[in-house]
Parts: structure tokens; C-alpha cells; sequence
């Protein structure tokens, strides 16, 4: 079957996005067939990957890595540091690599963040390719150019926006990937049928043991569509000034609950699981949202598995860390709520009393 094929337009070109089951069975085909920016893919690349997804994927790229055999970093959230850039550009120009050059990031968010800011600062800019292997990078990270690392006192302070010359997703990728992580993809999914989608929420209600099975019947128009309103959004609003926040629909919650866990208890997409039912309470005490809606919304979110409890975080420690959110602007605390299914609103204007509503209704204790 022929790849899924989305164009983004950014502020740098047009890069395709590739989505099919397959399609890094033999990247230099792959590679072959599309448009880099009207550039051929220079020999001048470099592969960036981490030892664990090397060791399970690396095979079919070690013809495209060449002599120079792949730069392998660690990943995992610790991964994401200045450090690891640094020992980038170390290689990077050990490797004498020039403006010319291609880099090619071969695994998750972490390192398609990494290595693309990597990308973006090494010599004013490399182009970057991203290949993302874990189900949360394919539908969400690897689209849209942001790129960055951690500080110790954040996450993602530093970075940058860097479109990719072009991404290819192949959940053929994702058959290795743990059941857990596989399920923190998921959340982000049901995210864009609440903002963008209801079709994807029939579709998670139908098939989810065939999505599980990683069916590519399934999985892979289901990642297509995904990343088509991904870049819909991103195109409307590159650098985030409007439309691009419907994105962050359960994130207020969801990134409290992992700051104030240390991000260790959760799975990002697990903390917007949460995040999204805090979310869908504040949209039914607003009348945006029906009862019926949020029951409907709550099982397809618990019918995913079991996510670690709250029940032990204090809603007055998790609402300070939420004031703490980027999502603030000028004091106020800005939250997307849903507009029934399929639409948002950005309401700007939430009282702490209903802030207060709402973290109970999630489980926080008092
Ligand atoms: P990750 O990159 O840490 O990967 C999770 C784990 O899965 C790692 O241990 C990795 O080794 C393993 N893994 C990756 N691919 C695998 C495969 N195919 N089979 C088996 N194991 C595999 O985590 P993630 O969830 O992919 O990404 C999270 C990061 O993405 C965060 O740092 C977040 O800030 C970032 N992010 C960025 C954007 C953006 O727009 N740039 C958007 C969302 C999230
Ligand atoms: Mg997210």
C-alpha cells in the first residue's frame, strides 16, 4: 500500500510527512522517492539514535549510516540536557560535518528533540530528518518543528523551532515498543479526537484490541489522521499564538501532575489521561460539554488500562504547580476546555473555586 502522505508547509519549505507500515524496511527507497526541499540527500549524513532502538531498528539503516556508523545517545527524559547536545556537536564535528549536511533522528521524543535541536544550532542549522519509533513521537513530536531540552528547574526551556526536511512513520516501528509506552501514545490520540476528530474516538471504542495487535490496517490510517491535524494545526500557527493551544487540551492538569511527581510516576500521555478528565469536568460545569459526553470520554480513557493513582497528591500542591504552567499568560490561567466532541474553547478566565471542583472530581485529596 502507498505511504500516507502529508505536506506540511513551515516558515522553512514544505517537508513531507510519510506514514506506512514498511515504509523503513529499505530507507534508502524510502529516502530515494521523496523531495528533500528540491535537494537530493546528500552523502553528507549522520545517523543519531539511541543504543536501544538502534539495536532493534538499526539493521536496515546501516547501508544509509555508511562508515561512519550511527551517533548513539541515551534517551529517557534524564537524556534531554544540554550535556547531550554538547556531546552532539562534539561528534558532529568530529565527523566534519557542514552546512550541507542531513541528520537523520532515529527513535523517540527524546531524541528527535534532542537531536533536533541539535540540528537547529549546530552551525545555524542542519537539515533534520525524523524517523520517531515510539507511537507518541509519530503522532505528535516529530511534527511541527519544536525542539529543545531540559533544565533542572524544566522541562523543554531551551530549544527552538527547526521543521524537519521530512519525517517518516512506520508503526511497523512500534511492535517493540512496551505496552505501556505504546498506551502513552494513545492518550495524545484520544486528545485529537476530542479537539479535532470524533471519528477517532468510534474508531478507539471499535478497535482497540485490533490497535493493540498493532493491526496496519488499523493503526496506520489512525496515525495518519493524527498527524494530518497535528500539521493542520501547526501550519495554522507555527509559533504558537493561537490555534496551536487547542493542542494543550488536558495538559494544564497533566503537566502539574507531573511536575509535582518529579516525572516519575507518570507517562506523559498517562498524566493527560488524568489531565483531559479534569478537563472534560471544568467543560460540562461550563455547559460546553454533556454529561453523556464526559461518561463517554472517562471510558475511553479508562478502557486503555489502569493509570498510577493521585489519590495521595494534594489538589492545593497540584493547582500551585498548574498556576506555574506556561499556559499562564499574564497571570491568568488560560484552559482548553472541549466544545462537545470534536471542537475546543479557550476559556480564560477560570476561578479557583472551579479549579478546586475539579481536581476533587479527578481523585486529588483535599
Ligand atoms: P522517549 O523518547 O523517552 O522514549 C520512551 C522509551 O521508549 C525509551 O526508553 C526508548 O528507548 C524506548 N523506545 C523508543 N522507540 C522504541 C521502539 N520502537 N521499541 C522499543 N522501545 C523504544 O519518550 P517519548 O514518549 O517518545 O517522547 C517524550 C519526549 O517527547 C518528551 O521529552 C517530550 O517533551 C517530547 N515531546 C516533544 C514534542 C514536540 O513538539 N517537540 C511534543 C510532545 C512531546
Ligand atoms: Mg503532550
Amino acid at each position: 500500500m502507498a505511504p500516507i502522505r502529508i505536506d506540511v508547509t513551515s516558515e522553512r519549505g514544505t517537508y513531507p510527512v510519510l506514514v506506512g507500515a514498511g515504509l523503513t524496511a529499505s530507507p534508502t527507497t524510502t529516502l530515494g522517492s521523496i523531495d528533500l526541499w528540491g535537494h537530493a540527500l546528500t552523502t553528507d549524513r549522520l545517523i543519531v539514535s539511541s543504543p536501544a532502538v538502534w539495536k532493534l531498528h538499526g539493521t536496515p539503516w546501516r547501508g544509509v549510516a555508511g562508515k561512519r556508523g550511527p551517533v548513539l545517545i541515551a534517551d529517557g527524559e534524564k537524556a534531554k540536557t544540554l550535556g547531550t547536545v554538547s556531546r552532539l556537536y562534539e561528534a558532529f564535528s568530529a565527523n566534519h560535518l557542514d552546512r550541507s549536511a542531513t541528520i537523520i533522528a532515529i527513535g523517540g521524543g527524546v531524541i528527535g528533540d534532542v537531536a533536533g535541536f541539535a540540528a537547529a544550532t549546530f552551525l545555524r542549522g542542519l537539515r533534520v530528518i525524523h524517523v520517531p519509533t515510539t507511537l507518541l513521537a509519530q503522532v505528535d513530536s516529530a511534527i511541527g518543528g519544536k525542539t529543545g531540552v531540559n533544565l533542572t528547574s524544566g522541562k523543554n526551556l531551551v530549544g527552538s523551532f527547526h521543521s524537519p526536511a521530512a519525517v517518516l512513520c512506520d508503526p511497523e516501528l512500534l511492535k517493540s515498543l512496551p505496552r505501556r509506552e505504546f498506551r502513552a501514545g494513545l492518550y495524545e490520540i484520544i486528545k485529537y479526537g476530542v479537539i479535532a476528530a470524533p471519528d477517532i474516538l468510534d474508531t478507539l471504542e471499535r478497535d482497540l484490541s485490533a490497535i493493540f495487535d498493532h493491526r496496519a490496517a488499523v493503526l496506520t490510517p489512525l496515525i495518519g489522521k493524527c498527524c494530518e491535524i497535528k500539521a493542520r494545526v501547526v501550519m495554522s500557527d507555527e509559533r504558537e499564538a493561537g490555534p496551536r493551544r487547542a493542542l494543550n487540551f488536558g495538559h494544564t492538569f497533566g503537566h502539574a501532575l507531573e511536575a509535582v511527581t518529579k516525572y516519575r510516576r507518570f507517562r506523559h500521555g498517562e498524566a493527560v489521561g488524568y489531565g483531559m478528565l479534569a478537563a472534560a469536568r471544568l467543560s460540562v460545569m461550563r455547559g460546553l460539554m454533556t454529561p453523556d459526553e464526559e461518561a463517554r470520554l472517562t471510558r475511553i480513557i479508562r478502557s486503555l488500562g489502569p493509570i498510577p493513582v493521585v489519590s495521595d497528591l494534594k489538589s492545593k500542591v497540584v493547582l500551585a504547580a498548574a498556576s506555574h504552567d506556561k499556559k499562564v499568560v499574564g497571570g491568568k490561567l488560560h484552559f482548553v476546555a472541549a466544545d462537545h466532541l470534536g471542537k475546543t474553547v479557550d476559556i480564560k478566565d477560570v476561578s479557583p473555586e472551579e479549579l478546586k471542583i475539579v481536581a476533587k472530581s479527578i481523585g486529588l485529596r483535599t
